[in-house]
Parts: C-alpha cells; sequence; structure tokens
C-alpha cells in the first residue's frame, strides 16, 4: 500500500509498504480520510516528537475509515464498520489512570500512520477509544474527533462560566474549535494573525476578533473592553513561550489561564509573582485527551450543531501530502482532507 513516512525535519516520503494485518485485539481500517494537523505540522518542521514517535515512521494521526480486516478476539467490531480511533488510548492500569487522570498515563499507546491507504489500530485503542460513526456523517468530520477530544478537555479544565469573557490566541484549528465550543458560553475575543481564519472564527461564534498584526499590544487592548480588568478566562492556542506570557498578562484577577499549546523543548517563561500571588491566578496547563471527552467529541460532531467542515480548507490526495505540508507552513490552509 501507499504510505507517508516522516524521515527527519521536512523529510516525509510516500512509500510502497506492507499492508498490516491485525493480531489479537486489534483491527485494520481502510482509512477513508485522513485530516492534517497543528501536531503533524510541528512534529514535521522539527523532525520528531518526543513522546508521539521514534523515527523514521509511518505518520498522521487523525483519520476515520471502515473495519476491513479483525484480529483474533475481537468480537465487537465486524468488516465494514464505519469508526473513527483516537490517536492514544491510556492503559487504564497505572497510578494516574487509577485516577482517572487518563491523559497524565505515562504507558499511553500512540498510534501513527493515517496518510495511508490502511491503518492498523493497536488494541489498547481499539478497547478503549475506537468509536463507531454514524452512517450520514462524512469522514472529514469523523477524522477531527480526536483535536475536538483535546479541546473539549481542555474546556472542560478552563472553570468556565456562563457569560465570561474568554479571550482566545491563536487562530489554528484548535482555537479555532475552542471558539466554536464556547461560543454558546460564553463571549469570546479571538486574536490571531491570519484575517481568513479570524472571518472562520466569526463564523464559529466569535464575539470580537483581532489581528494581532495590527493591534499589537493585546493585554491592553483586552483590559479596554473588560472595564480595565482582563478576561476571565484566557486560553492559549499557539505554543509558543512568549504568547504564554502574553495569556496571563491579559487574565484579571482571579481568572484561569490555559496554557494549552504545547511549546518547544526545554523553553521556559517568566512570570510575575506578585501578579500570581495577590491576583490569585490559575495557571493550568492542559495536555492531549481522554476516553470520555473523545466519546463527547464524536458526539458534538455527529450532531452537526456546529460547521466543522469551516476547518476543512482543502481535499486532496495522498500523493499530494508533501506539498500540503509546505502549505500548511505558508498558512495557506488550516486542515487539509486527505483522501488515499
Ligand atoms: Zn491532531
Ligand atoms: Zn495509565
Amino acid at each position: 500500500m501507499l504510505a507517508a513516512l516522516l524521515y527527519g525535519k521536512e523529510d516525509l516520503r510516500l512509500e510502497q509498504v506492507v499492508e498490516p494485518t491485525p493480531a489479537a485485539g486489534e483491527v485494520v481500517i481502510q482509512v477513508g480520510v485522513a485530516t492534517t494537523c497543528g501536531t503533524d505540522l510541528k512534529v514535521w518542521r522539527r523532525g520528531g516528537h518526543a513522546k508521539m514517535l521514534a523515527l523514521p515512521t509511518l505518520f498522521g494521526h487523525e483519520a476515520a475509515g471502515q473495519i476491513v480486516a479483525v484480529g483474533a478476539d475481537v468480537t465487537y467490531w465486524q468488516l465494514g464498520d464505519r469508526v473513527v480511533a483516537n490517536n492514544s488510548a491510556p492503559c487504564m492500569e497505572c497510578f494516574f489512570c487509577q485516577h482517572q487522570e487518563y491523559s497524565l498515563c505515562p504507558n499511553l499507546t500512540w498510534n501513527n500512520g493515517t496518510f495511508a491507504e490502511y491503518l492498523k489500530i493497536p488494541a489498547p485503542i481499539v478497547k478503549h477509544n475506537l468509536l463507531r460513526v454514524p452512517d450520514e456523517l462524512p469522514w472529514e468530520l469523523a477524522a477531527m474527533t480526536e483535536p475536538l477530544a483535546c479541546v473539549l478537555h481542555g474546556v472542560a479544565r478552563s472553570h468556565i462560566k456562563p457569560k465570561d469573557r474568554v479571550v482566545v490566541l491563536g487562530d489554528g484549528a484548535i482555537g479555532l474549535m475552542f471558539v466554536a465550543a464556547l461560543a454558546d458560553t460564553a463571549e469570546v475575543l479571538l486574536w490571531g494573525g491570519n484575517d481568513h481564519r479570524l472571518e472562520i472564527g466569526k463564523k464559529l461564534g466569535a464575539t470580537e476578533i483581532f489581528n494581532y498584526h495590527q493591534i499589537p499590544n493585546i493585554p491592553s487592548v483586552v483590559k479596554e473592553l473588560t472595564q480595565g480588568w482582563g478576561a476571565d478566562v484566557v486560553i492559549e492556542a499557539t505554543g509558543v513561550p512568549s504568547v504564554w506570557e502574553t495569556a496571563i498578562a491579559c487574565a484579571r484577577p482571579g481568572a484561569t489561564v490555559n496554557l494549552f499549546g504545547g511549546c518547544p523543548r526545554d523553553t521556559t517563561i517568566t512570570v510575575n509573582t506578585e501578579q500570581l500571588h495577590y491576583s490569585e491566578l490559575t495557571l493550568k496547563g492542559v495536555f492531549h485527551n481522554t476516553p470520555e471527552y473523545v466519546r463527547a467529541a464524536l458526539a458534538l460532531i455527529a450532531s452537526r450543531k456546529i460547521p466543522f467542515e469551516l476547518l476543512i480548507s482543502e481535499k486532496r490526495s495522498l500523493k499530494d501530502l508533501e506539498q500540503v505540508f509546505f502549505d500548511m507552513k505558508a498558512r495557506k490552509v488550516i486542515k487539509v482532507a486527505i483522501n488515499p
């Protein structure tokens, strides 16, 4: 089968590889659509990821498709079932899993290789994070379950109350998903660097949108808009250390700042101790997702209450994958639906 392999920094190759066969507890799906993700871009640009993969590796982690083979001991799933698999599953046995803190599980089983004709799903994911896709739901929408699960996990940890003023920093797919998930509850002020993406943010329910190229002093504008106090909740969705500092500067006393975008290794930020202490800030790191939010994400997508299709900029063939990554690097596209 044709599959994309990542060899290193911006070194992605399409190769013919052996079609996967399922071992006990595993299934193989024929990929309907794989969606690209900001994490893929990050991994491609940096040439690796400490937690998720080891090079060279099959690449891509968001996909939905149809089961074409099942291993021994798989009784629940049948050939032809339409499914979406999360890209990980917790072990359910370690200290953190015992405390229901599944995203902290040190034994997460990761799965990569969605940019291919077929994808093998490891047994722990089959067991805990493989979900049935409703018949009428298009593949490219179902494939967005994983990133939305991360976002819903992030929303749940952000202490958001109705009518809160929430600042979202970042107009990538994740920032835009935060906007969509929060628009019903809160007043969302979205900051980004791309007018087209900001317009999509508006369509997804942002109250106001701001381009930081035109309005660079974000904290002072946030304060102006909030009677001098700052935002009730700030969500950082860029993974840039200086933006983490900006996020903290946008917070009102008592606010929660969700530092959601993962920064490059060994980077640090500076926090004003006085502000942190006397303003009683909550600085919250939130990573990845848990089985609960994987289910919630697919249910929200399937409800069709939110037009998540706005996040799919293009549909392209697997053969165009390398060009798609250069287009992502140039911020020409948000998410691309890759058709094998
Ligand atoms: Zn993703
Ligand atoms: Zn565990």
